[in-house]
C-alpha cells in the first residue's frame, strides 16, 4: 500500500481490542502496509502507550471502546496531545446502527466492517493519515503564527533597547490616563527625564556603553515605581514616567528619590565607571486641560528649566516662567544670562574631554589598577552623597569629581612604591608626596578652566588646626572644597582599597575620623560625613563591590 508521499515512515498505528483471535487476519494485513502496528488491549493504556509510540492513528475494536460508553474515545478526543488522532472504530455490520452514531458522536473519524477488505483498509488509512497529517501541519503554522504575532506585538509597544514601552504607546497609554483622571478628577501627574550631558558618555565611552548605561538606568528606576505607573522611553535619552492617582508632593518626591538614586550610582562596565545625572520636569494635571499635550508641554518646559538652572535637578513647572535658554533660539535679542548659560555648557564638555585626554594618557595604567577604579567609584559615591546631604549645586559636586581624578591621575605619575611603602619615607619621597599640592596645582593652571579644581587641589592637604601644608591655613582659611576633599581622601585611603598601608575596618575608620575632628579636619563636616557613611553603611563598608552592575 502507498501512502501519500508527504506521510513519511515509520507511521505508527495503535491496535487497540481485547486480544481477540478475530483480529489476526487485520494483523497480517496491517503487517504489509508500511506502518509499525503496536497493540493494546486494555482501555486503561491507551493514553499512555499513543504518547509513547506516538501513534498516528487508531484501530480500535467497538467492543474495546464501549467497554464504558465511549469513554476511551472521548477521553482522547479530549486531551490536547490526542485529540486530533483519527479513530477508526472496528465493528460488524450487523450491529444496531445507533451504536455507529453514538461512536461518531464520541468522536470516532469512520468504520470499518469485518471482516475487513484490504483494499478499503488501505484506502481508509490512506485518507485518515493523510488528513491527520496536514491537521499537524496546520497546528504547527498556526504555532508560528502565533509566536509572530506575539514578537510583533511586543515589538509594537516596547522600545528594543531598555524593553519599556515606546513614545507611541505611551502616548496611548498617557491619553487613557489623562481622560481617566478628567472623568473622575483624580490627581495625575508626569515626569520628563532627560539624561545629562549624555553626548559625553558616548563621545567618551562609546555608544555601546551608553547603551549600558541607557539600560541600567532604565531598570534602575524601573525598581523605584508602582505597576500602576507608566514608565517609558520617550526617545534617546528621554523617558516618561506618567504617575496616576498620584499628587504634586508624591511626585516630587518619587522625582527626588530617583534624581538622588542616579546621582549616588556607579555604572560600570569591564573596568569603566561612569556617573550620570538626569534633570527632570514635573507637571501636575489640572482639570481645565483639554488635552494629554498640554501635560506633557509644561513638563517638558519644566525641564528645560532644570536644565537651564545646572541640571541634576527636579523642576515642577511654573507658569509664566519664561524658557531661558533653549539651544536654536539664541537671536540677537537674547539675553545675557542666555549667553552666560551657552558658555556654561561649552565650558563643561571642553573640561570633561581634556579630562577624557588626561585619562587617555593613563589609560594603559589604570586599565588594569583594580585598585584605583574601587577608590574612584567609593570616592564618588561618598561625595555625591555628601553633596547631596549638603544640598551642594551640581556644579560644585563635578568640581570634586573631576578634582578627584586630576588627584587619582597624578598620582600615577608619582610613584607607586612610594605611596605604597610601609614604614618611614626618606626624604626624596617625603619631597615628593609633600609636592603632590603644587604639582597638581601646575597641573590644573595649564587650563584656565580648571580653577574650582585647582583651589580643592593645592590645599587638600591643610589641616584645620593649622599644621597642615603646602600654606599652613586653618579653619575656614581653606577652601570648604579643599576640607571635603581631605576627608573623602582620607576615608577612602584608610580603607582596603587602594594602600596597602594599615587598612582599617569600617568601625576604625570612623573612629580615626572623630579623633581628628577639630584637628586635621574640620568638625562640622566631619559630623556630616559620618552621619552620611553611618546611614547607609553598606554603601560604604569597604569598596570591593562587584564590577559591571549598577550600584547605588
Ligand atoms: P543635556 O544635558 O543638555 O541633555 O546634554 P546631552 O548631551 O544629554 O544632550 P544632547 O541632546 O546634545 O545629546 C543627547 C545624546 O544622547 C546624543 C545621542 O548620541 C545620545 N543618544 C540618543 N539615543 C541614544 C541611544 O540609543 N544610545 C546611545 N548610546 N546614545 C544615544
Ligand atoms: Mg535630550
Ligand atoms: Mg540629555
Amino acid at each position: 500500500m502507498a501512502f501519500p508521499s508527504y506521510i513519511q515512515p515509520p507511521v505508527n498505528i495503535l491496535l487497540a481490542e481485547f486480544a481477540s483471535a478475530n483480529y489476526q487476519t487485520l494483523v497480517d494485513e496491517l503487517a504489509r502496509v508500511p506502518a509499525t502496528v503496536v497493540r493494546v488491549a486494555d482501555p486503561k493504556d491507551v493514553s499512555a502507550v499513543i504518547h509513547e509510540n506516538k501513534s498516528a492513528l487508531i484501530l480500535m475494536d467497538i467492543e474495546f471502546a464501549d467497554a464504558d460508553d465511549f469513554q476511551v474515545v472521548k477521553k482522547l478526543r479530549a486531551a490536547p496531545g490526542t485529540k486530533f488522532i483519527p479513530i477508526i472504530l472496528l465493528a460488524d455490520i450487523s450491529k444496531n446502527e445507533a451504536l455507529f452514531f453514538k461512536g461518531y458522536e464520541a468522536g470516532c473519524v469512520d468504520f470499518l466492517f469485518r471482516p475487513v477488505k484490504p483494499e478499503i483498509l488501505r484506502a481508509k488509512l490512506s485518507v485518515h493519515l493523510d488528513l491527520y497529517q496536514r491537521q499537524l501541519e496546520l497546528q504547527e503554522a498556526n504555532d508560528v503564527i502565533r509566536k509572530q504575532n506575539r514578537l510583533l506585538q511586543q515589538q509594537a509597544v516596547r522600545d528594543g533597547l531598555t524593553g519599556l514601552y515606546n513614545h507611541i504607546h505611551f502616548q496611548e497609554l498617557f491619553a487613557h490616563q489623562f481622560y481617566l483622571a478628567k472623568r473622575h478628577d483624580h490627581p495625575f501627574a508626569l515626569l520628563m527625564f532627560d539624561i545629562d550631558f549624555f553626548k559625553e558618555v558616548n563621545d567618551s565611552y562609546g555608544h555601546q556603553v551608553g547603551d549600558i548605561v541607557l539600560k541600567k538606568f532604565a531598570k534602575l528606576v524601573q525598581a523605584e515605581i508602582r505597576q500602576t505607573d507608566i514608565w517609558a522611553r520617550y526617545g534617546g535619552e528621554e523617558f516618561m514616567l506618567a504617575l496616576p492617582d498620584t499628587s504634586e508632593e508624591g511626585a516630587s518626591n518619587i522625582a527626588e528619590k530617583i534624581r538622588e538614586l542616579i546621582s549616588l550610582t556607579v555604572f560600570s562596565h569591564k573596568g569603566t565607571t561612569i556617573q550620570v545625572t538626569v534633570s527632570i520636569g514635573l507637571s501636575i494635571f489640572d482639570s481645565r486641560m483639554e488635552h494629554p499635550s498640554e501635560l506633557i508641554e509644561q513638563a517638558d518646559h519644566a525641564l528645560y528649566q532644570a536644565k537651564a538652572q545646572g541640571r541634576n535637578r527636579v523642576n515642577s513647572y511654573e507658569p509664566g516662567v519664561k524658557i531661558s535658554c533653549v539651544p536654536g533660539e539664541l537671536d540677537e535679542n537674547a539675553d545675557l544670562r542666555c549667553v552666560r548659560e551657552r558658555l556654561r555648557a561649552t565650558l563643561d564638555k571642553t573640561r570633561a574631554s581634556a579630562l577624557a585626554s588626561f585619562e587617555a594618557m593613563v589609560h594603559s595604567q589604570t586599565r588594569n589598577n583594580l585598585s584605583l577604579r574601587k577608590r574612584n567609584k567609593l570616592a564618588a559615591r561618598l561625595i555625591n552623597a555628601i553633596g547631596s546631604r549638603l544640598n551642594l549645586p551640581n556644579n560644585i559636586i563635578q568640581s570634586f569629581h573631576r578634582s578627584f581624578k586630576i588627584h587619582d591621575l597624578l598620582r600615577l605619575f608619582i610613584s607607586d612604591t612610594t605611596l605604597d611603602k610601609d614604614g618611614s619615607l626618606d626624604q626624596a619621597e617625603r619631597a615628593a608626596i609633600q609636592d603632590q599640592p603644587l604639582m597638581l596645582k601646575e597641573l590644573t593652571e595649564l587650563f584656565d578652566f580648571f580653577a574650582d579644581e585647582r583651589a580643592i587641589l593645592r590645599f587638600h592637604h591643610e589641616h584645620y588646626d593649622g599644621s597642615g601644608y603646602p600654606e599652613g591655613l586653618d579653619g575656614y582659611e581653606i577652601p570648604m572644597g579643599a576640607r571635603l576633599f581631605a576627608l573623602v581622601d582620607a576615608f577612602v585611603a584608610m580603607t582596603n582599597a587602594t594602600y596597602a598601608r594599615n587598612p582599617k575596618s569600617f568601625d576604625e575608620i570612623i573612629t580615626e575620623i572623630e579623633s581628628q575632628s577639630s584637628k586635621q579636619f574640620d568638625p562640622f563636616l566631619v559630623k556630616i560625613m559620618l552621619e552620611v557613611v553611618r546611614e547607609k553603611r553598606s554603601l560604604f563598608e569597604g569598596c570591593d563591590h562587584e564590577d559591571g552592575e549598577a550600584q547605588s
